[in-house]
């Protein structure tokens, strides 16, 4: 069986529950231990797919198709591992699954209580059998919320059933600074910890998030007060970029304090990795400029996975990559000067698309380097129809019912994902021989995230190809166009993939890292 790591937090949300449970598993995986990963949302949707990326950032996607939070990302990415539908579960699927059990009559007449029915229902969910030593599993929220009670209390009992041996519960919480004082104030880490205990749950590692390191008295006076070893209060500082992260807590023994209480022999870790990205952002490297054509930029974290990707093919490149964020319905050839690359990303609905199709037409003619994503496959397609072959009203069914569809509903398209909405998860697509995407990916075929309804219709297919635009991939049917490219251009290429969902810090993704070559040659 897993030995489990259960990460909850305290004192505020957003403390970086993710990223300190993904950076627990990088160390454990850089000592050899293999790691899976899962989270649990006590909130009561059903999963995130219809939460506003306004409120909860980027919808993530799963290769089986699933809308998850964007945490499973971060996990995906530290961790090279690919996760599922099982390892993001919410609070609103652990309660239909039992009323719906009920209704089926699952349970035989017996009254359906928070104890045992959901609580069971949490311990099946967590205890999915994954294959490797170790599960890092995070639970959303802050200790102390109303929906979360149940979900410490059903990792409580967990430890119980496996033995508190084989479960480590790590606390995040929060060390404010009174610039007034010049302290750092631990009571509020105290009254979380305190909060955690009331549950059943006592705290064998702190991290607590602090703008500078934590002293060695204030650690004793945090584990005196929690209960716990001063050297296993490790401080959670503030780094200018995550992935420094997994090195702050190798640094502060953090594998050690683990190892301890599993009982697993010491090793020293291989932080190679790691430690090629710091070296990679202190040096000194050519610039590329890459203008991303977009709209929800007020959210912090609706492109996380794009900006990620964009910043692993730079690394992948050795050059830093700079982000110009322009709003879509301001885009003008001035806003474009001086870039090096045009990224048009993914979006839903009419608003910002004129600004888009400029954008893609604005890198056709000027030779600049273009990468579209999904959305930027079909406004580059719907530029081309209308200024390469002269079709006028060539638009997407998305945006003008009386138009000529080069973008459409492939109603007729049998996919068991579809459900009437979104193609959603990795599909197939078979990338055609002596084209750009076949240097650029070395393979014929290759696997994909989608997230999208609509599909360019390959009845143009011919049109296209005459004029210069190709579908270097589509799906095995062949009947649904993947990738477009364009020939006489330096690097003109889009999918209607999500390729940032598979980028990884540790060697980037074909198509970004040949975005990004393309961009810094220019
Ligand atoms: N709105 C488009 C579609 O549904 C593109 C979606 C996207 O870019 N993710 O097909």
């Amino acid at each position: 069986m897993a030995k489990y790591i259960f990460i909850t937090g305290g004192v505020v949300s957003s403390l970086g529950k993710g990223v300190a449970a993904a950076s627990c598993g990088a160390l454990l995986q850089s000592r050899g231990y293999t790691v899976h990963a899962r989270k649990f949302d006590p909130y009561l949707n059903i999963d995130p797919g219809t939460m506003s990326p306004f409120q909860h950032g980027e919808v993530y996607v799963t290769n089986d198709g699933f809308e998850t939070d964007l945490d499973l990302g971060y996990y995906e990415r530290f961790l090279g591992r690919k996760l599922s539908r099982n390892d993001s579960v919410s609070g609103g699927r652990i309660y239909w699954d039992v009323l719906n059990a009920e209704r089926h009559g699952d349970y035989l007449g017996a009254t359906v209580q928070m104890i045992p029915h959901v609580s069971n229902k949490i311990k099946e969910y967590l205890s999915a059998p994954t294959g490797t030593d170790f599960v890092v599993c995070e639970i959303g929220g802050t200790v102390g919320d109303i929906e979360g009670k149940i979900f410490l209390e059903s990792i409580r009992q967990f430890a119980n059933d496996v033995g508190r041996k084989n479960v480590m519960f790590v606390h995040l919480t929060l060390a404010p600074y009174l610039e007034k004082s010049g302290e750092l104030k631990t009571k509020p880490t105290q009254m979380s910890v305190r909060e955690l205990l009331e549950n059943g749950i006592q705290a064998d590692m702190l991290i607590v998030r602090t703008p500078r390191m934590l002293s060695a008295e204030e650690r004793a006076k945090i584990g005196m007060f929690c209960n716990l070893p001063a050297k296993n209060v490790i401080s959670g500082m503030d780094v200018d970029n995550i992935y420094k992260i997994p090195l702050a807590y190798d640094a502060q023994h953090v594998f050690d304090i683990i190892a301890e209480h599993f009982d697993l022999p010491s090793a020293t870790g291989n932080m190679d990795k790691f430690q090629k990205i710091e070296r990679y952002l202190s040096a000194d490297l050519p610039e590329v400029k890459i203008g991303i054509v977009g709209k929800y930029f007020d959210v912090p974290d609706a492109y996380k996975s794009l900006n990620e990707a964009l910043f692993h093919a730079g690394i992948h490149n050795n050059v830093h990559v700079k982000l110009k964020k322009i709003n879509a319905e301001d885009f003008s050839a001035e806003q474009a000067t001086g870039l090096d690359g045009i990224l048009v990303p993914g979006g839903f609905g009419t608003r910002g698309v004129s600004g888009k199709i400029a954008a893609a037409g604005y890198a056709r003619e000027n030779k600049i380097p273009y990468m579209g994503i999904c959305l930027g496959m079909q406004v580059a397609v719907i530029e081309f129809a209308r200024n390469v072959l002269g079709i006028s009203d060539a638009d997407s069914t998305e945006f003008s019912k009386n138009c000529t569809p080069v973008i459409n509903i492939m109603t007729d398209h049998d996919s068991e994902n579809m459900g009437g909405t979104l193609r959603l998860g990795a599909y197939p697509c078979i990338i055609k021989s002596g084209t750009l995407a076949e240097k650029v990916y070395g393979k014929e075929q290759i696997s994909e995230r989608h997230r999208h309804r609509y599909e360019m219709d390959i009845s143009w297919e011919e049109k296209f190809a005459q004029k210069g635009m190709v579908i270097s991939g589509r799906s095995p049917d062949g009947r649904l166009p993947e990738i477009i490219e364009l020939k006489d251009h330096p690097f003109f290429m889009a999918g209607q993939f999500h390729p940032e969902f598979q980028s990884s810090p540790f060697t980037g993704h074909p198509m970004f890292n040949a975005f990004i070559a393309a961009a810094a040659k220019k």
